[in-house]
């Protein structure tokens, strides 16, 4: 069975910035699994709410409406306070992350690099910076052990992405993005599938039209990311396919 992992900052990333990926790879047979490290409350918009929880429950109903339109497996919003993953504790945040990989096996990690994916938010550049320490650590016996003891086993993914573009957003701060490695044809359907997934977040309807533009940077039907690591070494290539060389157990 081909397994995904995503793991993402904040309830809306898994649309904007994985929703093609997921919905082609959901298509093509892949489980998806999603990993969200915050509920999203520190939120400029915030809809109905008026608490810190009201916000977070209407976040996570929103996360769970945008993975139902695409076809994910499972998702999963964690507790770890939004626009502060800098200051959360390092080895408790990949030991969970390392948890969910040794849980579900994907072959594949999706991430964020540490430029924060295209926006540049520091809880971007954090979640995958938690991601790329956990895609190497699961594998390892050495690391967080007590795992182990209740029948898991240590787990190497074969690639970890980040998210990536040959664009930068004009309205943001200029950032300095890993290179693009792999191309992905989303096409316009899954484009607009993807926009729509988005718009799931009813809370952060005041952003829908700014971000619908800045999703569709270059047409929007490619998405595109950077091969940042291999469990088999080799050289760097152009990709088209995520799963281009990975081997099925
Ligand atoms: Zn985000």
């Amino acid at each position: 069975m081909r397994k995904l992992l995503c793991i993402t900052a904040h309830p809306d990333d898994e649309a904007g910035a994985f929703g093609g990926a997921l919905l082609l790879y959901h298509e093509r047979g892949v489980q998806a699994y999603i990993v969200c490290m915050t509920a999203g409350t520190a939120a400029r918009n915030r809809g109905t709410a008026q608490t810190h929880d009201d916000l977070a429950e209407l976040r996570r109903a929103e996360f769970a409406a945008s993975c139902r339109l695409l076809g994910v497996a499972r998702g999963e919003v964690l507790d770890y306070p939004d626009s502060k993953l800098d200051r959360a504790d390092l080895q408790q945040a990949v030991g969970d992350l390392v948890l969910r990989i040794r849980q579900i096996r994907p072959q594949i990690i999706i991430t964020f690099g540490p430029d924060g994916g295209l926006t540049g938010h520091i809880d971007h550049a954090m979640a995958g910076t938690f991601a790329t320490l956990a895609f190497e650590w699961a594998g390892r016996p050495d690391r967080y052990p007590e795992q182990l003891e209740q029948g898991l086993v240590p787990y190497r993914a074969q690639k970890l992405y980040y998210h990536s573009a040959d664009f930068h957003l004009p309205d943001r701060q200029p950032i300095s993005q890993p290179t693009v490695t792999a191309r992905i044809e989303i096409g316009a359907a899954r484009f607009e599938k993807k926009v729509q997934a988005f718009r799931q977040h009813t809370t952060q309807a005041p952003l829908f039209e700014r971000v619908r533009k800045n999703l569709g940077q270059g047409g929007g039907a490619v998405e595109m990311y950077h091969l940042a690591a291999v469990s088999n070494p080799r050289e760097a290539k152009l990709e088209t396919d995520l799963y281009e060389d990975v081997v099925d157990d």
